[in-house]
């Protein structure tokens, strides 16, 4: 048993209540309740789609993203998700990734093992976010991928200059305006060339898309993604 474990008991990420000390990270019954990725998903950004024949999205149709794929590991949509994501964005509790995050990594472990990227790159926040929160969550999701898969995390290598309005506010176009600009590159131009973004929840995809073009721009040639819950498309 781990000492900490009697002080800070570890909850499950679904039902949110206390395990058992020991090593479990989910109660049995709820890893059953969590809506994995299955069926028909856009081939590129990875967004549920109700048409099985369909191959993409009508976005990615309309226009190809600049990333090569995104996958996702479970649906949004459920209210369990939803809470998990708010307990850890809102209330600091990280702990509540370890079970998804492994799952997912070992899940994608092969996939990952063809794609050659030499490192994940945390989708960033803003400075100021990041000080208030004390962490940024897609770097505690890019954490726990990275020990799955030993590829290693750069979390300094793009920055959010631009404290962006609440995305889900806005319209799709609106969106994408809000976002552009809003990432930088901080480290060396050309240091990857092929790189995987990570973060928590793809929506319209405009913030994944936005931080694979300045990865472009600074010479990765391919940039996938991994994000850990998506919408339907
Ligand atoms: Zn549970
Ligand atoms: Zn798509």
């Amino acid at each position: 048993m781990i000492i900490t474990d009697l002080f800070y008991p570890k909850r499950c990420p679904v039902c949110l209540d206390p395990l058992p000390p020991g090593r479990r990270l989910i109660c049995p019954p709820c890893e059953r309740r969590i809506k994995r990725v299955s069926g028909p998903a856009c081939y590129i950004c990875g967004r549920l789609l109700s048409d099985e024949s369909e191959e993409y999205c009508k976005a990615c149709r309309t226009r190809r993203p600049s990333f090569e794929k995104c996958t996702a590991y479970a649906e949004y949509a459920s209210p369990a998700m939803r809470r998990m994501i708010a307990e850890v964005k809102y209330h600091g509790d990280c702990q509540l990734l370890d079970y998804p995050c492994k799952d997912f990594a070992e899940r994608m472990r092969a996939v990952i093992g063809t794609y050659g990227a030499e490192a994940l790159i945390p989708v960033p926040v803003h400075r100021e976010r990041l000080l208030a929160r004390g962490y940024n969550q897609a770097e505690e999701i890019a954490g726990r991928l990275s020990a799955v898969f030993g590829i290693p995390v750069d979390p300094s290598y793009l920055s959010r200059v631009k404290k962006t309005t609440a995305q889900k506010e806005l319209t799709d176009t609106a969106r994408m305006t809000n976002l552009y600009d809003a990432f930088r590159l901080s480290g060396k131009p050309g240091k990857y060339r092929c790189v995987i973004l990570v973060d928590d929840i793809y929506t319209t995809g405009s913030t994944v898309e936005s931080c694979a073009r300045v990865l472009k721009r600074a010479g990765a040639e391919r940039v996938y993604a991994l994000v850990l819950f998506t919408s339907r498309a």
